[in-house]
């Protein structure tokens, strides 16, 4: 074990705890341990009354009330504006453009500048780490102006390769979009080498800050960014509130993104002209409540101190890092020498989906992200389909760590008794004949649907029921190599699945089928459509009610959206051949 030992000093998390009410909660009936903080962070009590107070006493329309409670909520819009120029060390509150978040922020550039700067062969640089918040709107415009979109490759550590950069740059390059700190594997990004770079060769930097911002200081006019983007939810404060800062000069030059009420100086049905900054790019009705409770979000973390903040997160950074690391089993996916928040990692030996390590620890009351994370290419990069990412803020202490740690442990050394080798999925086979499929298991997919219902009611808990799911998957019929293929794949699912379906021999209609995923849950799931449906004919397999079934069961409450989308497509599917069994049968 490589654990860093010395203590940490210079800051109190368990004090800092007591300001956030969830975290004193419990989750699957453990205290909750809540390691998502990379997709949103919990709020501090402060943020919650703020909220409840501007509702309460305050709330009226900004900018256009001659009464007082009018002028108190734009006062108190107004002074968030100051609190997050100050935040950042904008040199002007005007720069500061209040958004819906980092998205709505980077939209707002491409869009804009887009519009007003780019042309025909004009080059706009990402980088191969990027959100796709930080992609789409850049292919977006590049479609709409005929520009070009590059990007800056990564390396096996998931850094940069700042010498692909310097060949890029050229005077065609109108704009970089970089992340200040990735979402999916933690590196940190070296703007201090990047931003001179860039604006040697007369191009404009942005910043995607919604990862950053609320692990250390962030100075705009240190950095010189013309651009930094980041998300209020994700800074202890409220959802629907985000800011794009610009440097004034640039912002000057760009016409709205949207029109509305409160970004006009004067309308008429011939011309319309515009309101100064920052109003030209706030059409609308803002968010006000939300960009109260931004400040004080703010000014919590402000109290607190970034740079004890800091100090005490990289240690603990370092300390998630090596318990994870030392995992027999696992891999850190994301080495750079500069990381910081998050730690990403797959389940190797045995292998075990990100999905399924996500659900069992959530078993345990530990929230951690699995998936892509909103980064397919740096998922591609990989080669993986997704990672399980632990990501941690002021809040988390040694102790959350070693819980996920030890969940962890436990988990690896489950699925090595079970001694889960999958044979399905090494099985070959010479040809169609001597495939298994399962046989029917009842008259019509009610009866065998009543009987499964029957048998989860004895189950009250999510828990027990998704160790029956689990239970069921494990004794999944194999399905051949040569079956897994790409007419086979079932799209739309979070881990990889098959699904192969023929006419049963010697029937009329029915449907036999066979399915694999490398995900423990979706094999179970697999498992009840198998029990359903397998055998079954066609006819009867369109009449069922399937979402009732699924009702019945508890699916609907207790699988993710992604694994609900999953499983209808699987459905889909299932149907499909169903309706083409029909549709030759006649
Ligand atoms: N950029 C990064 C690096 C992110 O991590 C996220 C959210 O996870 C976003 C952009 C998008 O933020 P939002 O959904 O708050 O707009």
């Amino acid at each position: 074990m490589t654990l860093v030992a010395e203590p940490i000093q210079t800051f109190d998390p368990l004090s800092v705890r007591k300001d956030f009410p969830i975290l004193s909660t419990e989750s699957r009936g453990k205290p909750l341990v809540y390691l998502d903080n990379g997709a949103t962070t919990q709020k501090p009590r402060s943020v919650i009354e703020t909220l409840q107070t501007y509702y309460e006493k305050q709330n009226a329309n900004i900018h256009r009330g001659v009464y007082q409670l009018s002028q108190l909520a734009t006062e108190g819009y107004e002074k968030a504006r100051r609190v997050v120029q100050r935040f950042i060390n904008a040199a002007d509150p005007a720069e500061i453009i209040f958004t819906r978040g980092t998205t709505e922020s980077i939209n707002l550039v491409a869009n804009s500048f887009g519009r007003a700067f780019l042309k025909q062969d004009d080059e706009i640089v990402i980088s191969g780490l990027e959100h796709h918040s930080n992609i789409v709107p850049w292919q977006m415009i590049c479609q709409q102006t005929g520009a070009r979109l590059r990007v800056i490759p990564i390396n096996d550590r998931g850094e940069l390769q700042l010498e692909t950069l310097s060949e890029m740059l050229s005077p065609q390059v109108k704009l970089v979009a970089i992340t200040h700190l990735s979402n999916s594997l933690g590196t940190v990004i070296p703007l201090d080498q990047i931003i001179p770079m860039v604006h040697s060769v007369g191009a404009k930097i942005l910043v995607d800050g919604a990862q950053w911002v609320a692990h250390a200081p962030t100075d705009v006019q240190h950095l010189g960014v013309d651009f930094y983007a980041f998300s209020g939810h994700k800074l202890f404060s409220p959802t629907g509130i985000g800011v794009l800062y610009g440097r004034r000069e640039v912002l000057e030059k760009m016409p709205p993104y949207q029109g509305g009420g409160d970004m006009i100086e004067q309308v008429t049905f011939e011309k319309t002209t515009y309101a100064p900054l920052p109003n030209k790019f706030e059409a609308g009705t803002p968010n006000i409540a939300g960009a109260i409770g931004l400040a004080r979000g703010i000014e919590y973390l402000q109290n607190v101190g970034l740079s004890a903040v800091r100090a005490y997160e990289k240690q603990l950074h370092r300390y998630l890092t090596d318990r994870v690391q030392d995992i027999d089993g696992i891999r850190v996916i994301g080495t750079a020498r500069e990381k910081a928040g998050v730690v990403s990692f797959v389940v190797e030996q045995p292998s075990i989906s990100h999905h399924d390590v996500g659900v069992m620890l959530d078993l345990e009351g530990i929230a951690v992200r699995t998936g892509h994370h909103c980064c397919q290419p740096v998922m591609d990069r990989f080669n993986i389909p997704g990672t399980v990412r632990a990501s941690i803020a002021l809040y988390n202490t040694r102790q959350d760590i070693d819980r996920l740690a030890e969940a962890l442990e436990k988990i690896i050394a489950v699925a090595r008794t079970k001694n889960r080798t999958r044979s399905g999925s090494t099985a070959t086979t010479t040809g169609l004949q001597d495939v298994r499929f399962p046989d029917p298991e009842g008259d019509c997919p009610e009866t065998v649907a009543e009987e499964l219902i029957e048998n989860f009611s004895l189950f009250d808990d999510w828990k027990d029921r998704y160790q029956l799911i689990i239970e069921m998957g494990e004794k999944l019929l194999p399905m051949p190599v040569e079956l897994k293929n790409e007419m086979t794949r079932v799209h739309g699912c979070q881990s990889t699945v098959h699904l192969f379906a023929r006419k049963r021999p010697g029937t009329v209609d029915s449907l036999d089928f066979l399915a694999d995923s490398d995900a423990e849950l979706v094999r179970g799931l697999i498992a009840i459509l198998q029990k359903v449906f397998s055998g079954q004919s066609a006819r009867s397999i369109l009449a069922f009610d399937v979402n009732g079934f699924f009702r019945k069961l508890g699916l609907e409450d207790h699988l993710s959206m992604g694994r609900r989308n999953g499983l209808a497509g699987m459905v889909e599917r299932i149907r499909s051949h169903a309706n083409q069994i029909l549709s030759v049968s006649g």
